[in-house]
């Protein structure tokens, strides 16, 4: 039977990623590279005009090291919806070509295609690279200091539901069925990123979040794993959570400033990282890493907003998303100097700048000039 043969096709694909995990290289040192190349993709929807004002802040922030050719922004051109469904392809060949030859990237949201607007089933750009590029760990932070809030997700980017989002089997009319992958490997390096993480800012507390009660096979591997990767941190103090019950906790004030690191499968993650970034004052500020040993990918946490386009408000989203994530990249290749300096001008500027997303708030123009006026 066809979907019998799928299924075998599924598992030896996955049987090879897991081979593949066993023989990945180690972290890439930026400190050993002669040049270190920044791609720059602009996205879809709002994509461009955020990351106009990132490249605007970079462009200052690094000028030193652009002219001295220590740094180079790179343009990567191709990556919009309709390049993406002209050659129907999620990242075209040349583009994907054109991403490996960068050290790390700032990336604009990428539309996923929709069934509902009749438009060709193309998987998700992000799952793709993060696929490709073999960016394991999603790290989301979000710190709210005056409600005492410094949280710290630590999803994984690259099983769970998402990895066979687009292999899913309509066996006949009646049945649909999908599937969620948990390997030793991949579940292993995410929860020791996150206790890497949480030993290396004093030993904070650890929460792994799953659905292990239901989901036995995945999630309770999953939580095993973290659990046997915690034995390696005595001194973190760990513990697990439903995540129905986690989703509760974050709203919940008595209780959720006692969290810090969080370790959770992919599906879960996304969800609960967009509430714990509405919580910060909405997806806008969030700014996220998608980290791998060779590559990193660093991004906004929200998608391309197309209705924030077909209301024509575009020119009015927030770009603190993306100049977090741009703050999160320059830490990560070692320019922590440069880092710092970009975080205080973006609080200030968040701190002095209403934005709304609307026009009753400031453009991402008005709010780059802000930051670029702060950065002392
Ligand atoms: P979305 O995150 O694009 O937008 C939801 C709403 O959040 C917007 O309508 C807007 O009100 C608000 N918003 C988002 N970014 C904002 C900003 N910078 N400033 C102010 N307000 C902002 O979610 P969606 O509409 O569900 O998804 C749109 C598309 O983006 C889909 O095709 C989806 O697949 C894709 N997507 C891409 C990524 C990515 O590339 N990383 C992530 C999520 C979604």
């Amino acid at each position: 039977m066809e979907y019998i043969k799928h299924l075998e096709k599924i598992i030896e694909e996955q049987l090879a990623r897991v081979e593949r995990i066993k023989n990945s290289h180690g972290f890439t040192d930026f400190t050993n590279l002669d040049k270190i190349v920044i791609g720059i993709i602009d996205g879809d929807g709002i994509g461009p005009i955020i990351l106009k004002e990132a490249k605007r802040v970079l462009n200052e922030l690094l000028k030193d090291e652009i002219s001295s050719c220590k740094i180079e922004l790179r343009a990567i051109d191709g990556l919009t919806l309709e390049n993406r469904i002209a050659k129907n392809a999620t990242v075209p060949e040349d583009v994907l070509n054109a991403i490996k030859e960068c050290h790390v990237l700032l990336k604009g949201p990428t539309t996923t295609p929709s069934k509902a607007a009749n438009l060709p089933n193309i998987e998700s750009a992000n799952v793709t690279l993060r696929r490709e590029l073999d960016l394991f760990a999603n790290v989301r932070p979000v710190c709210i200091p005056e409600k005492n809030i410094d949280w710290v997700f630590y999803r994984e980017n690259t099983e769970g539901e998402y990895a066979l989002g687009s292999k899913g089997i309509e066996i006949n009319e009646e049945i649909s069925m999908d599937f969620k992958v948990t390997t030793t490997g991949g579940t292993k390096r995410i929860a020791k990123a996150a206790f890497e993480y949480a030993k290396a800012n004093g030993n904070k507390n650890v929460s792994i979040v799953t659905k292990a009660n239901i989901m036995k096979k995945t999630d309770g591997k999953f939580l095993d794993l973290c659990y046997q990767v915690a034995k390696d941190y005595p001194n973190i103090h760990v513990d697990d959570w439903y995540v129905d019950i986690m989703a509760a906790n974050l709203v919940n004030e008595q209780i959720r400033s006692n969290f810090n690191v969080f370790i959770l499968p992919n599906l879960y993650g996304d969800i609960i990282t967009d509430e714990a970034a509405q919580i910060q004052g909405g997806v806008g500020t969030a700014g996220s890493a998608n980290v791998g040993a060779q590559y990193a990918m660093f991004e906004a946490i929200h998608g391309s907003a197309p209705r924030m386009v077909a209301d024509d408000i575009a020119e009015y989203a927030n770009p603190s998303s993306i100049l977090k994530a741009a703050e999160m990249m320059l830490r990560h290749i070692g320019y922590t100097e440069k880092a710092d300096k970009l975080l205080a001008a973006l609080n200030l500027a968040q701190a002095n700048k209403h934005m709304t997303g609307d026009a009753s708030g400031e453009t991402a123009a008005a709010f780059a000039d802000y930051v670029l006026s702060a950065l002392v």
